[in-house]
C-alpha cells in the first residue's frame, strides 16, 4: 500500500519531534491522553441529546497500557473515534491543532528555544518524541468499519481497513530504543507512566485507568529458625483510576475545606508552614476560571534572588498547560502560591500568544485586585497574620512599589506598614493618619539604618514636641518607596531630617530669620571650615534639647547616600545627599561656639570640627577624619 506524505508544513514539525534534542519528551502522554479526554467529552455530550450513544457519563474512561515486551504505551478511549476522512484530516496536517502555532512560533526564527514545546500543547506529533512508530486504530461513533493510521514518522502515513469491536481510539505508541542520552524504556514503567499522569493529567475529567502491580507478603507453610512462617512475596495486578479527576479547586467549599486546602499548598508547594491565607475566587461570565491561591508565611530562601520563580499553576479544565506563569501575577505579588483554572483558555497555546491573551490579562487584573483585597482584611481581621507577611514580603512591596515607575503606587500604598513613634508595633499609614491632628501638616518619618538610631535623631525632637507622630523607616528600600508614594491621602510624606517641616508659625519663622542674620558670620566660618564635610551650616528649628543635628537638601537623602555607599563601583562613590549642619540657637554649646568665634577663631574651629563628628554620629554616619577629631576633643578638655 502506497504510503501518503504528510503535509510539507507537518514534515517539518515532525523532523523538529523527531531530533530535538529535548528535555520535556514525557509530555507526549499529556497530549495523548488530553486528545482522548477531548473524544470522550464529544460523545459524552451527544449521549446528552441522543439516546443511540447508550452510554452513561460512568461508562467513559480512558485506558493506558504498557507492553514491556512489545515495547509499546497504548492509550484508548471509548469516545468519538475517527472515521477515513478525519483520520486523514486529523493526523495527516497540523493545520488547525496546537502543533501548528507552535511551528509558526519555530518560523519567526526569533524562538529557537525548543523548550517551549514542553509547557504548551503540542498535540499529536508528539508521540514521535519517544515513539520510532505511531499506529492509531480508530471507530467513529455511527461506523461500523474500523481504520487503522500509521506511520513511521517523516516517510508518510497509511491508512487501511481493519477491526475494531467498539467505538472509540486506541493510539499505539511503539518506544523507541534506548540511546545513550535517553532511556526511552521508563516510559513503560508502571511507576513513571503513573507519576506523568499523576504530574500533567490528574485533573482530566475522565478516569484514567491503568494495571497497577500490588506486592503483598503472604505466608507460606514452611517455617524459620525461630519457628515462624516464612513470607513470600506474591505480586498480583490490578486495573485502577490513577487520577484524582476533580481537582481541589473546582470543589465547593464545604467540600474543600481550608484545612485541606492548606493541605493541597503544603504538598503542591513544598512548604512546612501553613499560609497565612487561603484566596478562592470562582468567577462566570465572560471569562470564567477558578483559582486557589496562598499566601505563604515565610519567604523561600532563594525569594530575593534570581532563582526563585513566580507564577501560579496554569490549568484548562484540569489539564495543566504551564507550572508557573508569571504572567498572571504582576511582579509585586510574586509571592503568591497557587493554581488557575480556566475552560476558556485553549491548551494548545503558545508562550507568546499567552502573553497577549485577552483571556489570561483579565484573569490577571481580577487576581491583582483580589490578592490587595484579601490582604487588607488580613491587616484589619487578623494583624498579627499581616505581621507574619510583612516580615516575609513587605520588602517585596516596597520593591513594588518603587518599580516600575510608581505605576502599582495606588495598588500598594495601604498595604504599607512602618514602626513608629506612637506605638511599639507597626502602623499603616492610614492608622497614621487617622491620628494626625488638625494642625498637622506632613507625614513626618525618620530614616536611619537601625529602629533606635531612627528613634534618636535629634531632629524629631520639635515634631514630638508638637505632639506629631514620626514613622521610623529602617530599610534600606523605605525611604525610595516613601518618595515614590510622594503623598497619602493628600498628606505629603516629610523626613524630619529635610530642611522645612512645616512646624512653625509665621512668627516663629521671622524670629529665626532674625536670629540667622545675626549669626551670619558665624555660619559662613562654619560652613568654610567644613567645607569639605557638609554643603551648609544652618540655624536648627526642628532641635529642643539637642545641641546639633545632620540634615540634607535636595533629592538625595542620607539614607539613600548610605544605601548607594554599601554598593560596589563608581555610583557608591559618586552619590552624596547634601549634608547641612543644623546648630540649635538656644543650646548653652551654640552659645560657647558664639564667644569661641569672637575671641578664639582657632577654638572656634576645633569647636565646629567636634559639633560635625557628633551629628554625623547622630545621624549613623561614619566620621571620616578619626585623628582630627580626637586631637580637637582633647585639645577642647
Ligand atoms: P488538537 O488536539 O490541538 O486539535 P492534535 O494534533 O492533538 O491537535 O489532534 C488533531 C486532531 O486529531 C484532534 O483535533 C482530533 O480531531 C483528532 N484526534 C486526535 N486524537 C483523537 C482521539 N483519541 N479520538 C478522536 N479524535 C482524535
Amino acid at each position: 500500500m502506497a504510503k501518503k506524505q504528510f503535509k510539507a508544513e507537518s514534515k517539518r514539525l515532525l523532523d523538529l519531534m523527531i531530533n530535538s534534542i529535548y528535555t520535556h519528551r514525557e509530555i507526549f502522554l499529556r497530549e495523548i491522553i488530553s486528545n482522548a479526554s477531548d473524544a470522550i467529552d464529544k460523545l459524552s455530550y451527544l449521549s446528552l441529546t441522543d439516546d443511540k450513544v447508550g452510554m452513561n457519563r460512568d461508562d467513559f474512561r480512558i485506558l493506558v497500557k504498557l507492553d514491556k515486551d512489545a515495547r509499546t504505551v497504548t492509550v484508548s478511549d471509548n469516545g468519538i473515534g475517527m472515521d477515513r476522512d478525519s483520520m486523514e484530516e486529523n493526523l495527516g496536517v497540523i493545520a488547525h491543532s496546537g502543533s501548528f502555532k507552535f511551528k509558526s512560533e519555530m518560523d519567526k526564527g526569533e524562538n529557537e528555544d525548543i523548550d517551549i514545546i514542553g509547557q504548551f500543547g503540542v498535540g499529536f506529533y508528539s508521540a514521535f518524541m519517544v515513539s520510532d512508530k505511531v499506529t492509531v486504530i480508530s471507530r467513529a461513533y455511527g461506523a461500523q468499519q474500523a481504520y487503522m493510521w500509521e506511520s513511521t514518522g517523516a516517510d508518510g502515513y497509511t491508512v487501511t481497513e481493519c477491526e475494531k469491536d467498539a467505538v472509540g481510539t486506541d493510539v499505539i505508541m511503539h518506544i523507541k530504543p534506548d540511546t545513550e542520552e535517553e532511556r526511552y524504556s521508563d516510559f513503560l514503567e508502571t511507576w513513571r507512566v503513573k507519576d506523568l499522569i499523576k504530574k500533567y493529567s490528574d485533573y482530566v475529567r475522565f478516569p484514567i485507568r491503568m494495571d497497577v502491580e500490588h506486592t503483598e507478603y503472604v505466608e507460606t507453610d514452611e517455617e524459620d529458625e525461630h519457628g515462624h512462617k516464612k513470607t513470600e512475596p506474591v505480586t498480583r495486578t490490578e486495573e485502577e483510576t490513577v487520577n484524582s479527576m476533580v481537582p481541589i479547586w473546582q470543589r465547593s467549599k464545604t467540600e474543600a475545606t481550608d484545612e485541606k486546602c492548606v493541605e493541597f499548598y503544603k504538598e503542591r508547594f513544598h512548604d512546612q508552614d501553613d499560609p497565612v491565607a487561603v484566596i478562592r475566587v470562582n468567577a462566570e461570565g465572560l471569562t470564567s476560571y477558578r483559582a486557589l491561591l496562598f499566601i505563604p508565611a515565610k519567604a523561600p530562601y532563594d525569594f530575593y534572588s534570581r532563582d526563585y520563580k513566580p507564577g501560579l499553576a496554569l490549568y484548562s479544565s484540569g489539564v495543566l498547560i504551564m507550572e508557573s506563569c508569571a504572567d498572571l501575577l504582576p511582579e509585586c505579588f510574586r509571592f503568591v502560591r497557587g493554581v488557575v483554572d480556566s475552560p476558556d483558555l485553549s491548551l494548545n497555546i503558545s508562550r507568546e500568544i499567552l502573553q497577549h491573551d485577552r483571556q489570561l490579562k483579565i484573569i490577571a487584573g481580577n487576581l491583582e485586585n483580589k490578592v490587595k483585597s484579601e490582604l487588607l482584611k488580613l491587616m484589619t481581621d487578623a494583624p498579627d497574620k499581616y505581621d507574619t507577611f510583612w516580615a516575609a514580603f513587605g520588602r517585596q512591596i516596597k520593591y513594588g512599589l518603587v518599580g516600575e515607575y510608581g505605576m502599582k503606587r495606588d495598588l500598594l500604598k495601604d498595604l504599607l506598614k512602618f514602626y513608629s513613634s506612637n506605638e511599639e508595633k507597626l502602623t499603616s499609614l492610614k492608622d497614621y493618619v487617622s491620628r494626625m491632628p488638625e494642625s498637622q501638616k506632613y507625614i513626618y518619618y525618620a530614616a536611619a539604618d537601625s529602629l533606635r538610631t531612627a528613634a534618636g535623631l535629634p531632629q524629631n525632637e520639635q515634631v514630638k514636641a508638637r505632639g506629631y507622630e514620626i514613622l521610623y523607616l529602617i530599610e534600606d528600600i523605605d525611604e525610595f518607596a516613601v518618595q515614590m508614594l510622594y503623598n497619602y491621602e493628600g498628606k505629603e510624606l516629610r523626613s524630619v531630617s529635610a530642611g522645612d517641616l512645616g512646624l512653625e508659625s509665621e512668627e516663629e519663622k521671622k524670629e529665626q530669620e532674625e536670629t540667622a542674620e545675626k549669626a551670619r558670620d558665624l555660619l559662613d566660618f562654619m560652613k568654610e571650615t567644613l567645607k569639605d564635610d557638609v554643603a551648609d551650616v544652618k540655624l536648627s528649628n526642628s532641635l529642643v534639647s539637642s545641641a546639633v543635628c545632620m540634615s540634607y537638601e535636595g533629592e538625595i537623602t542620607l539614607e539613600m547616600e548610605r544605601y548607594f555607599r554599601q554598593m560596589p563601583g563608581e555610583a557608591g562613590e559618586k552619590i552624596k545627599a547634601r549634608r547641612v549642619l543644623e546648630l540649635n540657637p538656644s543650646h548653652p554649646v551654640f552659645a560657647s561656639l558664639t564667644a569661641a568665634y569672637e575671641q578664639d577663631k582657632d577654638k572656634a574651629a576645633k569647636i565646629a570640627l567636634v559639633l560635625c563628628a557628633q551629628a554625623k554620629l547622630l545621624a549613623g554616619l561614619p566620621v571620616e577624619d578619626l585623628s582630627a577629631y580626637s586631637e580637637a576633643v582633647c585639645a577642647l578638655i
